[in-house]
């Protein structure tokens, strides 16, 4: 479960915890990871603070330290050294305070659609495959962007979509409240539902996302969906698509036909199994960040194991995501380790079964 982008400061910070105004500060280490602050209080159990739920300055009492309270808490970190904003900065801008912001962003390439894949490609050739590492992290979100709707359209094509509005309603609840949780939002998230019986969802570069209705009915709740999303919109936010398909971007340009190239795009889309780890424990860290009950996304995978019987040959969400024991094993450890409060959502008067029926 090596995890590439913890804290890279060895050690962590020293910091102080405050678990109130005026009361005593209990010296801890703070590191941090792509979502939220963890450390632990002696004696105590590990303690994570999402990004989504701090916020950070410069210490009004000392400004070489910089100050992060929780929001409705009262409680606070006081890390003695005011460069743990700049780290929090690339890490949540959000999180950050407004005067800290650099403006800094993804590094932006002039780089189109069109032309400039001919001079990828041509690099790729002539580098080592570790150029697709580079290209991805440095082509533009609007690239991506581009690339995931082009391959959705061609997807969607002569497909039957769904647009019922109290479903899109409730799909929508579910991916602005993850989205908001995230530590930006450079990704434009949209779900487009699909009238049809296959079981399966997907993301594409960019933000798009597929579902197909017989995913949708076989969920019984909005938290076993946010857990399918929570982990395709982690697939979209670390850019394992980007990346899969810079890799094979010059057999993609040899495909010939759109269509080619969309199946060649969905092959690099089922992702290599450390992608796919990430994914789940990422998308389970988003989860508890946007205090969605985490035992929706563990209970999916019982529900995957119910549906899919022998004889199914078709391209299914657990051809790509296998059950697992270790994976459902890895996710209850994640929301064991740091229990969260959770705000269930809401349908209104219908129930989540009557509306994951839906469809017009
Ligand atoms: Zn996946």
């Amino acid at each position: 479960m090596a995890r590439t982008d913890m804290d890279e400061r060895p050690g962590g910070w020293l910091a102080q915890y405050v678990s109130a105004p005026d009361a005593s500060r209990v010296p801890v280490t703070v590191t941090t990871d792509r979502l939220g602050i963890h450390f632990q209080l002696p004696g105590g159990p590990a303690s994570w603070w999402p990004y989504s739920t701090v916020h950070a300055e410069r210490d009004p009492e000392n400004p070489s330290h910089a100050r992060v309270e929780r929001v409705n808490t009262g409680e606070a970190l006081v890390v003695l050294d005011a460069t743990f904003l700049e780290t929090l900065e690339s890490r949540s801008p959000r999180a950050a305070d407004g005067s800290h912001r650099s403006g800094s962003g993804l590094p932006k390439v002039a780089m189109l659609v069109g032309g400039s894949i001919a001079l990828i490609g041509g690099l790729y050739f002539v580098a080592l495959p570790a150029m697709a590492e580079i290209m991805a992290n440095r082509v533009s979100v609007d690239f991506e962007r581009e690339l995931g709707d082009g391959v959705v359209e061609q997807l969607l094509e002569g497909q039957a979509v769904c647009d019922d509005p109290a479903l899109t309603r409730a799909i929508d609840d579910v991916v602005v409240r993850l989205r908001s949780a995230l530590p930006d939002d450079r990704y434009d998230f949209r779900v487009t539902i699909v009238d049809d019986t296959l079981v399966n969802a997907l993301a594409v570069p960019g933000g798009a996302m597929v579902v197909f209705r017989g995913l949708l009915r076989n969920t019984s709740s909005q938290e076993e969906l946010a857990g399918v999303l929570a982990h395709e919109m982690q697939h979209v936010q670390l850019r394992h698509g980007t990346r899969a398909i810079m890799r094979q971007l010059p057999l993609l340009m040899g495909g010939g036909s759109d269509a080619a190239a969309v199946l060649g795009v969905l092959g690099a889309l089922s992702y290599a199994r450390a992608d796919e780890e990430e994914a789940d424990e990422e998308g389970m860290r988003l989860i508890m960040a946007a205090e969605v009950d985490p035992r929706g996304m563990i209970a999916f995978f019982d529900t995957l194991e119910r549906i899919t019987g022998p004889g199914s040959s078709m391209l299914t969400y657990l051809s790509t995501h296998p059950a697992t024991d270790a994976r459902r094993s890895t996710l209850s450890a994640i929301a064991a380790a740091a229990p969260s409060v959770s705000v269930p959502f809401s349908t209104g008067d219908l129930t989540w079964r009557d509306v994951a029926q839906r469809c017009s």
